[in-house]
């Protein structure tokens, strides 16, 4: 117990938000959630199975570089607190902006107790490309974790200040297939 006591030492300053390493209360308790509804487990699995490399991320994030399986069609895609990227280490840390959306996914996995976020995010996803044609403008998910840091158009067509197709991030299959070829 020693080596958590350590770590759960009172900050000096009790006013700033607590920290336990280099977590918030609120990232440790993601990283907790996400472990006991099994949801951390299993993207930790899915990620020895398709032999990528995983390392610790920043905020109790584990990254999953070199996805090579066909499914699903996106860059990059979040199972409990493990962010699985077809890129490599190196262009996977350097996409902060991707990070910080999928982690947006890490937290709604605490939100929806593990596995349900599954089906949730597909009801939603169906929705959305019934509505506006693709998986993710109106998919309240996508939405909250923010459409443009995913590469999503906006639900709003036509609009080119939201215009973020030069961005190449989680998107839709045909942006990945031409980012690989
Ligand atoms: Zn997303």
């Amino acid at each position: 117990m020693t080596g958590t006591a350590q770590m759960d030492k009172q900050p000096a300053r009790p006013w700033l938000p607590r920290y336990h390493g280099l977590m918030t209360s609120g990232q440790r308790l993601r990283q907790l959630a996400n472990l006991l509804n099994a949801s951390t487990p299993l993207g930790l699995l899915l990620a020895v199975c398709a032999r990528t490399t995983v390392r610790r991320g920043p905020r109790g994030l584990l990254l999953a570089t070199g996805y090579r399986w066909r499914l699903p069609f996106a860059a990059a895609f979040t199972v409990g607190n493990v962010v699985l990227f077809r890129a490599g280490p190196a262009e996977a840390l350097a996409n902060p902006v991707l990070l910080g959306h999928e982690e947006g996914h890490s937290t709604q996995y605490a939100w929806c107790l593990g596995v349900p976020f599954l089906p949730l995010y597909f009801l939603a996803a169906a929705w959305s490309l019934w509505r506006t044609g693709n998986p993710g403008s109106a998919n309240f998910f996508e939405r909250r974790a923010g459409l443009q840091a995913g590469g999503y158009p906006p639900a709003l067509r036509g609009n080119p200040s939201n215009d973020d197709s030069k961005n190449n991030l989680e998107t839709p299959a045909g942006r990945v297939e031409r980012n690989e070829a």
